[in-house]
């Protein structure tokens, strides 16, 4: 190990010691060889593996006018579960780089199931810009980057926020629908001709706001092929 080496890896651990890292889902201190999620917390994740079944809960709940050929999501979403702070810490306590790692987590999980065979783009879904510059970033473009790391595939930009769409909390189903119904479309409908594409959220309750996305796609872009992967999939009941 040459010196500057050295002394990365000497601070490393030193900031390990002073600093160290804990679990998002359980907050217990990390060991070695852990990162992001202890491996208890990594065993006991409610999993959905959706990506293993061609039509699973995201693809009903995505049945519209565009067609979804593959549908992933990390985790079941449950509003108690400790596992949701998976998506609040990036969300809510500035912390843009657990999204990333969990998205490459995740990636890293589907990718030899061939999730992400043919697929050309990852397009995140966008935020308006007046929130993203009140939070500073927007979650799902985070996600898409952390994809991006352990696939190599683009992340895009070509979709985009047409207005302010109010905040989603404390909405039913089809009011959530109503307000992002045509709220989103395709700034350069050329490059996506032909292309696979992956839509990428946080979190899918009722899918309202994929599906606009989808639907946007295939508005500007019929022929293109669509999948969709979020991180978490809240379970309608
Ligand atoms: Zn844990």
């Amino acid at each position: 190990m040459n010196a500057p080496a050295l002394l990365k890896s000497g601070l490393t651990a030193l900031m390990s010691v002073l600093f160290p890292e804990k679990c998002v889902v359980c907050g217990r201190t990390l060991v070695s060889g852990e990162h992001l999620i202890c491996l208890h917390c990594n065993v006991a994740m409610p999993r959905t593996r959706y990506h293993l079944s061609r039509f699973n809960h995201m693809h009903e709940r995505l049945m519209g006018d565009a067609h979804v050929e593959r549908a992933a999501s990390w985790f079941h979403y449950k509003r108690k579960s400790p596992y949701t702070n998976i998506i609040l810490q990036a969300k809510y306590y500035d912390r843009p780089r657990v999204a990333a790692d969990a998205a490459a987590m995740f990636a890293a999980e589907i990718q030899p199931d061939g999730f992400f065979d043919g697929i050309d783009i990852i397009l995140p879904v966008p935020m308006h810009p007046f929130k993203e510059l009140r939070r500073g970033y927007n979650q799902a473009e985070i996600l898409a980057h952390g994809l991006s790391r352990v696939t190599g595939l683009p992340v895009g930009d070509n979709l985009r926020a047409r207005h302010g769409h109010k905040s989603q909390t404390r909405r039913g189903a089809y009011d959530r629908y109503v307000n992002v119904a045509g709220l989103f479309d395709v700034a350069d409908a050329g490059e996506l001709t032909g292309k696979h594409l992956l839509i990428v959220d946080d979190v899918m309750t009722t899918g309202s706001t994929v599906l606009a996305c989808c639907e946007a796609v295939r508005r500007s872009v019929p022929d293109a092929t669509i999948s969709v992967l979020t991180l978490a999939s809240a379970t309608l009941d």
